[in-house]
C-alpha cells in the first residue's frame, strides 16, 4: 500500500484551465518524492490538497488506505516542514520541539522522553536551551522536522524549503535534508522549481507542467531520457 495515493486530482479555480488536471501519484512508503516544474504549474496547489489547506475539486487523495478529501488538516497527521518562521521565537528549542506533545497534554516525563530522542536523532542535544535566533538555517531546519518527528507525523512536506538561501547554504541544507531524511525513513513530498535539488534529492521525481503530471521517473530515467 502506497503512503500517499492520488488520484486523478483535479484543482479548478473559477473557470480557467485548471491549476491541477487529473494527476496520479502513489509515494511510497519511506519514499522522497519530489514535485517539479515552474512556478505556475501547481505543485504548491498539489501539495496544500496533501495537507487539506486546499479543497479538492475532483478525485481522490488517500493517506495510506484512509481516504482524506474531507479531513482537517489537524486530522491527516501529516507535517508541514517551514524553513524558519513557523518556529517560536520567544521559546528554546526544547520547548519548540514539544510544543504538539504540550498541545496533547503528554505528562512531562513523556514530553522528555520524546523530545531527547528526538534531538539525539537530529543532533540537536547541544542547542535545546538555545533560542531560534541563535541557530543556523540547518539547526532551525532540523528543529522544524524535530517538531513533525516527536508527532510521529505520517509524512513531511515541504514547500521550496531552500528557496531563501544563498548557493553555498543551499547545498549544504539540501544534503542535510536527504540524509536525514534517510535516516529516519519517514515518507516526504517536496516541492522545487530548482531542477538540481529534484535531480539529487529524490527517488522519484513528478514534473508538472501547466497542471499535467508530464513524467514520473527516478533522476536517473529523466537524466538518461528528458
Ligand atoms: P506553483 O506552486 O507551481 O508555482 P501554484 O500551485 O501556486 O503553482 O499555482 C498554480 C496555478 O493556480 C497558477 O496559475 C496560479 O495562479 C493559480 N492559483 C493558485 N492559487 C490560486 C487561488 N487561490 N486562486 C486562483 N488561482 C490560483
Ligand atoms: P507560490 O510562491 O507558491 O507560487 P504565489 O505567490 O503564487 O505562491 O501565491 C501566494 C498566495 O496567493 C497563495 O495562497 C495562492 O493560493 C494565492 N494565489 C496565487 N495565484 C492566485 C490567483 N491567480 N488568484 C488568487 N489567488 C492566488
Amino acid at each position: 500500500m502506497a503512503a500517499i495515493t492520488m488520484k486523478n486530482i483535479v484543482k479548478q479555480y473559477g473557470d480557467g484551465f485548471p491549476a491541477v488536471n487529473d494527476v496520479s501519484i502513489d509515494v511510497a512508503d519511506g519514499e522522497f518524492m519530489i514535485l517539479v516544474g515552474p512556478s505556475g504549474c501547481g505543485k504548491s496547489t498539489l501539495l496544500r490538497m496533501i495537507v487539506g489547506l486546499e479543497d479538492i475539486t475532483s478525485g481522490d487523495m488517500l493517506i495510506g488506505d484512509r481516504r482524506v478529501n474531507d479531513l482537517a488538516p489537524r486530522e491527516r497527521n501529516l507535517a508541514m516542514v517551514f524553513q524558519n518562521y513557523a518556529l517560536y521565537p520567544h521559546l528554546t528549542v526544547y520547548e519548540n520541539i514539544a510544543f504538539p506533545l504540550r498541545l496533547a497534554k503528554m505528562s512531562d516525563d513523556e514530553v522528555d522522553r520524546l523530545v531527547r530522542d528526538a534531538s539525539d536523532t537530529l543532533e540537536l542535544n547541544e542547542h535545546l536551551e538555545r533560542k531560534p535566533g541563535n541557530l543556523s538555517g540547518g539547526q532551525r531546519q532540523r528543529v522544524a522536522m524535530g517538531r513533525a518527528i516527536v508527532r510521529q507525523a505520517d509524512a513531511f512536506l515541504f514547500d521550496e524549503p531552500l528557496s531563501n538561501l544563498d548557493a553555498k547554504l543551499r547545498g549544504q541544507m539540501r544534503t542535510e535534508i536527504a540524509r536525514l531524511q534517510k535516516r529516519l525513513g519517514i515518507t516526504t513530498v517536496y516541492v522545487t522549481h530548482d531542477q538540481t535539488e529534484a535531480m539529487t534529492l529524490g527517488d522519484r521525481v513528478a514534473v508538472l507542467k501547466r497542471g499535467l503530471l508530464q513524467q514520473l521517473a527516478t533522476p536517473r530515467e529523466l537524466y538518461e531520457n528528458p
